[in-house]
């Protein structure tokens, strides 16, 4: 484990902190602080400045990092929204929630939520999302008072429902909103911006100051918004009584191994992400946390810091509270999956692991359809898999469940990975880096986590 800028004194005063927090007293103690989770989509960890980005100006974002803590190799569980937001907020790996793509699947209402958990402590709570892959009829709002999602899908005029989408700024407006209506209460706000998922196009002076770099447009409008989150709490007095993480669901590819945007493959490109905590009993500043650490990590790492540890009993990930403290090791390794590939054109699915050694995640496949290669016998797919399978049991290979195989149209059926990226219409459509899939039509009231 590497810690850079964290030095003893400070970790006495983080610790006399959560020691204080016990006890709920004080303006950062748990029995007061709120929790404000913003969700970036589609965010490489590399294109922020603070992570290292020279030319994409994300100062908002820069500032939050110098007053919290860094997490520098923090693993997504999937390069999907969904299954990557089911993880986020339940604590669960795709395996064990059931949530393994973006549309189809919903999560069930026996996975316990952060939302459900903080509800049940009295936390007023609200979520506020930015695209319909995320809208309540995929489970992901189970817990939250008030939920923004509301997309007129009438009005949209969409056929890839990934498409539907709102900008970030209307999604801010609605919250900030919301969060100046609760503010004396205690409160969880789930804000997600989903400005960065293609087709990219920011507004002005964005557009203008990136010429030929749309994505990076959208990273620094998209960190302008994040600004206005935290100068909002700050107007509100709040900041010193709000916990504040930053995280991304995933990254995207643009281009590297092939994928222009992100769903197939398990890549540093996309598994990589951004993960910012900002505590106002951390806010001396944790500097820069190397050790590998999870999306499912987050959910019982806030739950600590807000006072009620283990509130998410079922939650495979560990709370980061130890590591932050100074006495803890990371909480293991990595593990990423997409099952794109074989739901939606019958191949492989792919799995991950990004190690403590901080060498580039393997990949493991099994590629039953790659030209020229013989097919991969089961027990050498197994064999396969458990050289590369993590070792804990938090995080080792999910149960397998057998998958219904929606039929893909022929057309999705024809179209490769390569294909998509050949500057075709198809390809320009598909270059938002999920499938193109036709319109899910969800069974409505059905609460099964099978398509
Ligand atoms: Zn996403």
């Amino acid at each position: 484990m590497r810690r850079t800028r964290v030095l003893p004194v400070l970790l006495v005063l983080l610790a006399s902190a959560l020691a204080a927090c016990s006890h709920g007293t004080g303006p950062g103690g748990a029995g007061s602080t709120n929790l404000v989770i913003v969700t970036l989509d589609t965010t490489r960890a590399d294109r922020i400045g603070c992570y290292g980005a020279k030319d994409v100006a994300t100062p908002r974002l820069d500032a939050l990092a110098a007053r919290g803590a860094r997490f520098d190799n923090a693993v997504t569980v999937a390069p999907l929204t969904l299954p990557a937001h089911c993880s986020l907020f339940t604590g669960l790996l795709p395996g064990a929630h059931g949530v393994r793509d973006n549309g189809g699947f919903k999560l069930a209402p026996e996975h316990e939520t952060l939302a459900e958990a903080l509800k049940a402590k009295g936390f007023a709570t609200g979520g506020f999302v930015s695209a319909f892959v995320l809208d309540h009829r995929w489970g992901i709002a189970q817990g939250f008072d008030t939920f923004f999602d509301d997309f007129g899908l009438a009005q949209q005029g969409k056929t890839q429902f990934e498409e539907i989408q709102r900008p970030g700024n209307e999604t801010v407006d609605r919250a900030l909103a919301w969060i100046r209506q609760v503010k004396d209460k205690r409160f969880f706000a789930w804000v997600h911006l989903y400005d960065p998922h293609a087709p990219y196009d920011p507004p002005e002076p964005f557009r203008s100051r990136y010429p030929g770099r749309p994505y990076d447009g959208e990273i620094a409008w998209t960190d302008s918004l994040v600004g206005r989150l935290v100068d909002a709490l700050d107007q509100e007095k709040l900041s010193g009584r709000t916990a504040i993480v930053v995280i991304a669901d995933h990254g995207e590819s643009l281009g590297e191994h092939g994928e222009s945007g992100h769903g197939y493959f398990v890549y540093e490109p996309v598994a990589r992400i951004p993960l910012i905590l900002v505590a106002p009993f951390a806010k001396v500043g944790a500097g820069a946390v190397t050790p590998v650490v999870r999306t499912i990590d987050v959910a019982p790492t806030v739950l600590d810091l807000l006072g009620v540890p283990g509130a998410l009993p079922k939650a495979q990930g560990r709370s980061l509270v130890p590591l932050l403290a100074g006495g803890g090791t990371g909480p293991g390794d990595g593990y990423t999956e997409s099952f794109t590939a074989r739901f939606h054109y019958g191949w492989s699915e792919l799995r991950s692991v990004r190690t403590s050694s901080r060498r580039p995640a393997k990949s493991c496949t099994t590629s039953r359809r790659t030209p020229g290669r013989r097919r991969t016998s089961p027990r050498e797919s197994r064999k396969r898999w458990s050289r590369c399978a993590p070792r804990s049991r938090s995080s080792r290979r999910p149960r397998r469940r057998r998958e219904p195989r929606p039929r893909p149209s022929k057309r999705t059926r024809r179209r490769s990975p390569s294909s998509r990226a050949s500057g075709t219409s198809a390809a320009r459509r598909s270059s938002r880096g999920t499938p193109g899939r036709a319109f899910p039509t969800p069974r409505t009231g059905s609460r099964s986590t099978t398509r």
